[in-house]
């Protein structure tokens, strides 16, 4: 299955591995258990991630990732959990340096870029499916190396909640718990730890809070200004688009906040009903069937308006 794959690995002495901006649990996840792996294959490994959440800052050796290299002095360039290579943490002109590009992702929908790809929609996570490449390349899984895994896959099912959630993924999670994943504490530091100024952002939710359609889609908005004032950066400012989920009847919550550069982000999550990933891409954006996500560059009421359209269209 990673034949191809194998052989790039094997003829690289120097690898980059870097996945997408505003990385999540799954993108960094897979990226470390992929450089602790590579590691022990005495590769020169190198990781280069974007800006992440200090949540994350707990796991072990996160800090020894890079802003930037020169791309073009390595053999391989792996992309990890990104459907495109525009939302990769390297710039165009260094992505067109780098000699091998290997593309190892999980989307529905995606732009497949690179040499090699592995894209496969139904496995949970990129995490996931770094394991089954680790595991084919025989590679030992320790458990630091088991611990990132476990936290790629914890956060894409939503802590095996969500549908993408199959009997294999529980099997491999055991698999990681039996290697040394640290479970508990990654449970109770992504799950059960929240700054205060979050709930304040919580609060600032709520209290935008409009209903649609029958209660069946929930929209909530922050302003860029808010967001700054309490202290927030951007990777804090994610996560409010499951809160309005919750609420029992929502078939879609759409979470949209302000970003510094005047653009914003809109956050769309979906109880199933709606396949978010192709209202996502009618406006150049993307994601999962209930998990999606766009930029909007214009005015926001228009463009609000127009995604609201685009949702009635498809619940009516
Ligand atoms: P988020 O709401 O930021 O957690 O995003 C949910 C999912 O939507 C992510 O896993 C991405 O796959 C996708 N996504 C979000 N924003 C974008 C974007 N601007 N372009 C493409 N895909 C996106
Ligand atoms: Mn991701
Ligand atoms: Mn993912």
């Amino acid at each position: 299955m990673f034949e191809e794959g194998k052989k790039l690995i094997e003829e690289a002495k120097t690898i980059y591995i870097t996945a997408h901006i505003n990385p999540d649990g799954d993108a960094i996840g897979s990226t470390y258990a992929m450089y602790f792996a590579l590691k022990k294959l005495n590769k020169d490994v190198h990781v280069i991630m974007p800006a992440y959440s200090d949540i994350f800052e707990f796991l072990p050796s996160i800090s020894i990732c890079e802003k930037s290299i020169d791309c073009d002095k390595y053999d391989l360039l792996i992309g990890m959990d990104s459907s495109d290579y525009s939302r990769i943490a390297v710039s165009k002109e260094e992505y067109d340096k780098a000699r091998k590009v290997l593309m190892i992702d999980h989307h529905q929908k995606s732009n497949p870029y690179g040499d090699v790809r592995y894209i496969y929609p139904d496995i949970s996570s990129t995490s996931e499916l770094v394991y089954d490449i680790i595991s084919y390349l025989n590679i030992p899984i320790d458990n630091v190396m088991a611990s990132y895994m476990y936290m790629g896959i914890m956060t894409d099912t939503g802590s095996f909640n969500y549908s993408n959630t199959s009997a294999k993924t529980h099997m491999v999670v055991a698999d990681l718990i039996n290697k040394g994943a640290d479970s508990t504490n990654i449970c109770k530091m992504l799950n059960d730890t929240i700054k205060e100024a979050k709930l304040f952002l919580l609060k600032k939710t709520i209290e935008n809070m409009e209903v649609y359609f029958d209660s069946k889609v929930r929209y909530s908005y922050v302003d860029y200004d808010t967001i700054n004032s309490l202290g927030l950066d951007e990777e804090d400012a994610e996560g409010m688009t499951n809160y309005l989920r919750m609420v029992k009847g929502t078939w879609v919550a759409i979470y949209v906040r302000g970003k510094k550069d005047g653009s914003f982000k809109v956050s769309m999550r979906s109880s199933g009903q709606v396949d978010l990933s192709k209202i996502a891409i009618m406006f150049n954006g993307g994601g999962h069937p209930r998990a999606a996500g766009y930029t909007i560059t214009g005015d926001l009421e228009v463009a609000k308006n127009k995604l609201l359209n685009a949702i009635e269209a498809v619940i009516k």
